[in-house]
């Protein structure tokens, strides 16, 4: 890595709270949030084994883990697919922490059998109507978007006419319930 790495540890390893910790250098100028962005849209433009010296160097100076959600689930994929206005729109708020994301594919009835989901989207117009529930939706009480699987097609088998919908948490009739966990007291992390 060309670069030195000036990440700093502010605390000792440990678990749950322990384990937040502040990294220095992840800015956008460096673009080391987008580890998987290409540099045009404000990554590093890093082949996968700089990714992984990344990764590694990360670990060992005990950094906090990266929220995937944003920069590491559906980044890249506006990279590769957006239309340029979503990238506009987008990118660079996830990269600057503007904009949180949450990743909405498990349901009730749709864990690892992800042909079971039962959100509905229906094409309204210029947007489409979201009906159903997701669940195990890391973040989702705090995240502005969420990227879900949502079932478009009535006709298809079980496994097609299945697309990713972006969706503002913030639209009319989301509602965001919290699943306590275990160590939800002690648990900042
Ligand atoms: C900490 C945490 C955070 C998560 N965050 C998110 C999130 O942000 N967004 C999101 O969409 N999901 C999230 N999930 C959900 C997760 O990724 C899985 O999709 C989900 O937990 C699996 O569904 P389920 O709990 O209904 O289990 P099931 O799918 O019902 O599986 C139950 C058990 O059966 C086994 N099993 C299932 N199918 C088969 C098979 N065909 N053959 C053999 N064994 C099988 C599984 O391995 C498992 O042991 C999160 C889960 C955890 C634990």
């Amino acid at each position: 890595m060309a670069e030195p790495c000036r990440l700093k540890p502010v605390a000792p390893r440990g678990r749950c709270a322990k384990r937040r910790r502040v990294c220095i250098g992840l800015t956008p100028p460096r673009g080391w949030l987008g580890v998987s962005w290409p540099k045009e849209q404000g990554g590093t433009g890093w082949t996968p084994q700089q990714r992984y010296i990344f990764d590694y160097e990360l670990d060992q100076a005990g950094a906090a883990t990266i929220i995937p959600m944003g920069v590491i689930y559906i980044g890249p994929i506006l990279c590769a697919f957006g239309t340029p206005e979503q990238q506009r729109e987008w990118l660079p708020a996830i990269l600057e922490s503007r904009s949180f994301w949450a990743q909405g594919y498990s349901e009730p009835g749709a864990g690892s059998d992800l042909a079971g989901l039962g959100l509905r989207a229906e094409r309204d117009g210029d947007h489409y109507i979201l009906n159903g529930t997701k669940i195990w939706t890391s973040g989702a009480h705090w995240a502005d978007w969420i990227f879900c699987l949502a079932r478009t097609s009535k006709e298809a088998r079980k496994q097609d006419g299945i697309s990713m919908i972006c969706a503002d948490l913030r639209s009319a009739g989301v509602t965001a319930y919290p699943i306590p966990r275990p160590c939800q007291s002690k648990c900042t992390a």
